[in-house]
């Protein structure tokens, strides 16, 4: 039978689709998936984060401010909700290449009780999480997104980024966002404020928060500091950290004193999703609810791709076999009909 180059290109492509199908079907069968995937990385031991308290926020918003002040981000109103919601508490109303960070709302019914799920309302504060294992540092061609290996902070470098936007598509969060504004097409995204961190001063947020819901320090310190809290109960006067929980940033402050109106979800988001990541956050009311991804693995997405990248190539084997295929199908055809 004559194997024309359709046929050719079709038998190629069907034997690359079944290697393809195979690593898919090895992936997604679990637990034997666990067989292609790599060891997680840990957190650097003196990693850094922030903690978000919600039933500590007061919606003021004063970080949101901060952040595009230390940032040198300009004002943001979207553009379908212009202009009626301009200057208004919801403006803007996600994160962008020019909004770092930004506190949402939740509400429900009547919305007349903070921190509750039922005719309550609660907020929410969105920023790079700095994933121990960042999908958006494993999928950056040009390592652009790069993650430290001392503080854990995920950094960005425009000067190396090729405007490709892999990571825009890799993170779990939606965190980091294209700037379509900028002829050169960059990234934005929260760097827990690196460059105040390297004059020894508070990242902005943490450090104009009132009431120290956002609270910044060492990964460890902060999640111990999580445990205490959601296992406090209704009622219980307290006093929270301010600023930054160690007090090696900025200096010890004064702490926040408040009785627990609400009780803790009694899981702290963010300690392992997608392998942990370095900003927490605990809440009184359900994490899906606040609009976090709650349907994901306890493993980073890095873990897998990687690990199966590893595996096809190791040692060229599957590209060389892939290749010995088609050099045989070649072979064939060549010999089947030399005077094609
Ligand atoms: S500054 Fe603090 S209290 Fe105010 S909105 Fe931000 S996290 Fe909430
Ligand atoms: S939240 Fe997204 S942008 Fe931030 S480190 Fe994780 S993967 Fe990267
Ligand atoms: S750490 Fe800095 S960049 Fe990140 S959300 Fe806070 S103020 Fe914005």
């Amino acid at each position: 039978m004559a194997l024309s180059r359709r046929n050719f290109l079709r038998k190629a492509a069907t034997g690359g689709a079944a290697a393809a199908a195979a690593a898919c079907t090895a992936v997604t069968a679990a637990p034997e998936a666990n067989a292609l995937q790599r060891p997680p990385k840990p957190m650097p031991p003196d990693a850094v984060g922030l903690l978000y308290d919600s039933t500590l926020c007061i919606g003021c918003k004063a970080c949101m401010t901060a952040c595009k002040e230390s940032n040198g981000l300009p004002k943001e109103i979207n553009a379908d909700a212009q202009p009626w919601n301009e200057g208004t508490w919801d403006s803007p109303v996600e994160l962008s290449a020019k909004t770092f960070n930004i506190i949402k709302c939740f509400t429900d019914g009547a919305a007349s009780e903070k921190d509750r799920e039922k005719d309550g309302f609660a907020f929410i504060k969105r920023q790079c999480m700095h994933c121990a294992d960042p999908s958006c540092v494993s999928v950056c061609p040009v390592s652009a997104m790069t993650k430290n290996a001392t503080t854990g902070i995920v950094n960005y470098n425009p000067d190396a980024c090729i405007g490709c936007r892999y990571c825009v598509l890799s993170c779990p969060f939606g965190v980091p966002k294209y700037d379509y504004d900028d002829p050169f097409g960059k990234i934005g995204k929260c760097e827990l404020c690196s460059h105040r961190l390297a004059e020894s001063k508070l990242p902005a947020c943490a450090d104009v928060c009132p009431t120290g819901a956002t609270l910044f320090g060492r990964s460890e310190d902060l999640r111990k500091e999580a445990h205490r809290r959601v296992a406090l109960k209704a009622g219980e006067r307290t006093e929270h950290p301010r600023g930054d929980i160690g007090g090696t940033v900025g200096g010890q402050r004064p702490g926040h004193e408040a009785t627990v109106h609400a009780v803790y979800q009694p899981h702290i988001y963010g300690e392992t999703e997608l392998g942990g990541t370095q900003c927490l956050a605990v809440s009184a009311v359900p994490f899906d609810k606040l609009n976090l991804p709650t349907n994901v693995p306890e493993y980073g997405y890095p873990t897998l791709s990687e690990g199966i990248q590893h595996t096809l190539y190791a040692g060229m084997v599957g590209p060389a076999a892939v290749f010995a295929g088609l050099a045989w199908l070649a072979h064939r055809n060549a010999k089947d009909h030399p005077e094609e």
